[in-house]
């Protein structure tokens, strides 16, 4: 506007633009009064708007302008400051996702391990339908990852949008909800098997039988939390299980929904599952209203690091599963205390912001990628110095990694390698190669060491070909038998679950740690699609990179 024109003659441009705003609806002066008061309200708002244009104008002069006939103050209130707190907690068993009802039972089947369930849908598509939409892409891309068609070249990692090329269903996650056949099929090809697959019920059972009424699974007393059936209708069982660890509710009861989440239970019914044989969706939702209740509001922690990593990650699959608004601020929250607890030169420790060790960022870099692969947001320069620190403990010459610092261990080298893996480092690069050679390769599996084995396991199910070829039958035949069958009828109720007694790491984490390394092992065929997808058992020459 212009204020020298507008100074000659305030007052008469400002009633003028009152009046001709009113006039035209004026001319019928009894159809005014019968006007609804919104419209009045309305044309309150243009004339208001009107004055704005004016207002430098009318300073000066206002005492000459008669205030009476406009009060417009009164609808110039600004509106009430919304409240944007997400009231919704939204985990609830008895809502379910957002399936499309009308054809989930035909084709999407998130289903639970059934391993006497006749194989296969009638007509089931090739591909495991999704009905849960696939999660923005990794790097802060907002398009979601839509099944590739032919097998690409870029890094799955860092970039916008989609699964960069990768052959495989949308999101990180979606192999675990396949339907029956689609499943059957993973797991055969995988390297998986009926026993495998039936220890894996087995073992689901005995978790959910020793968790505690208010969600939690106790690393020393779950004896205590017996029930004698799982789910709520569970009442007080005297159970003979031993293999108590050290206290950690919050390790306890990520280690505890960790395997049901890998077999792609959570905590929403499975609406297409007309012949369920196990409803786990209590369970593993009492699960993770504990860990929600448990975390600091203000900062997202659960804990130390090591417990805050577990517990990240279940979170964050249980939302990348499910998509459920009810659990996005926690999981992002968590997240956000894992890139605010690394220290400078990259790693992570006990204790926030301490001098990293390889096996606690070995937890928080899993948790990064859980939370990318969930469609949450992880900042580029965390993941960088992960990668940092993944650099200064690398030696030189095997490729293995040190607990801190250079050095090779077959443990420390198995998380390190797995954290390259999901940093990008592509399957023929000579690093990769040669520390899998070098340090995984001599170190064969063992049910005694089962941290080492639950990375070893990743590992080389990512690298594929031989080495997987090798890697599985012993690994996954030594868990199947050494699952306690429950036939000591002074321990029976150990039937489903591992014996920590032996493993270098069990007095720490208990039967419960045990038995869900163990079985997070077993589900390795579609807890995490291979990186590395091959078709053919060839990799393309464009993975090389
Ligand atoms: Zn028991």
């Amino acid at each position: 506007m212009s204020n020298a024109t507008s100074n000659n003659q305030p007052v008469n441009n400002r009633q003028a633009v009152i009046r001709q705003t009113t006039t035209p609806e004026g001319g019928a002066g009894t159809l005014l009064r019968m006007l609804p008061a919104w419209i009045i309200s309305a044309v309150l708002h243009v004339v208001i708007i009107g004055m704005f244009l004016f207002v430098t104008v009318g300073i000066g002069t206002a005492g000459d302008a008669p205030p009476d006939e406009v009060n417009e103050t009164q609808v110039e209130e600004p509106p009430a400051k919304e409240d944007l707190t997400n009231t919704d907690l939204g985990i609830d068993s008895d809502v379910p996702t957002n399936y499309d009802v009308e054809r989930i039972a035909e084709v999407s089947v998130p289903g639970p391990v059934l391993p006497n369930e006749v194989v296969g849908l009638s007509n089931a598509p090739e591909g495991p339908a999704q009905t849960i939409p696939p999660p923005p892409g990794f790097g802060g891309g907002t398009g979601g990852g839509i099944q590739s068609l032919t097998p690409g070249n870029a890094n799955p990692f860092g970039l916008p949008g989609g699964m960069g090329g990768l052959l495989s269903v949308p999101g990180g996650f979606g192999a675990r909800l396949a339907s029956g056949a689609t499943r059957e099929r993973m797991v055969l090809e995988g390297g998986g098997n009926g026993p495998s697959e039936a220890a894996v019920a087995r073992g689901l059972e005995w978790l959910a039988l020793h968790q505690a009424p208010d969600g939690r699974w106790a690393l020393d007393g779950f004896t205590s939390h017996a029930r004698d059936k799982y789910g709520p209708g569970g009442k007080p069982f005297t159970c003979n299980c031993q293999g108590s660890g050290q206290k950690n509710d919050i390790a306890g009861t990520a280690f505890g929904v960790l395997p049901f989440l890998a077999a792609g239970i959570t905590h929403k019914p499975i609406v297409a599952d007309k012949k369920q044989q196990r409803d786990y969706t209590k369970t593993v939702e009492g699960a993770l209203k504990f860990l929600m209740a448990k975390q600091d509001k203000s900062n997202g922690s659960l804990g130390g690091m090591y417990e805050h990593g577990l517990a990240t990650i279940a979170l964050c699959e249980a939302y990348g599963l499910t998509s459920d608004p009810g659990l996005k601020a926690s999981a992002q929250k968590a997240v956000n205390y894992i890139v605010y607890a690394q220290h400078d030169a990259g790693g992570w420790r006990y204790g926030p912001k301490q001098a990293g060790d390889t096996s606690v960022t070995g937890w928080e870099v899993m948790a990064l990628k859980s939370g990318q692969m969930a469609g949450l947001s992880v900042p580029k320069p965390t993941i960088d110095g992960a990668t940092k620190y993944l650099n200064s403990c690398m030696s030189l010459t095997d490729y293995g990694y040190g607990y801190t610092g250079v050095g090779s261990t077959p443990t420390m080298s198995a998380v390190g390698l797995l954290c390259r893996q999901y940093l990008g480092w592509s399957p023929r690069k000579p690093e990769l190669r040669n520390g899998v050679e070098k340090n995984v390769v001599p170190a064969p599996p063992a049910v005694n060491n089962m941290y080492y084995s639950y990375y070893a396991t990743q590992v080389m199910h990512h690298m594929g070909g031989e080495h997987w070829a090798k890697w599985n039958p012993p690994m996954r035949d030594a868990l199947v038998k050494a699952q306690d069958q429950g036939n000591d009828v002074r321990r029976a109720h150990q039937r489903g679950s591992w014996d920590p007694k032996s493993d270098g790491h069990g007095g720490a984490w208990g039967r419960v740690g045990q038995t869900s390394l163990s079985l997070l092992t077993l589900e390795v065929y579609y807890r995490h699609l291979p990186l590395y997808r091959r078709e053919m058992g060839t990799v393309k020459p464009e993975d090389e990179k």
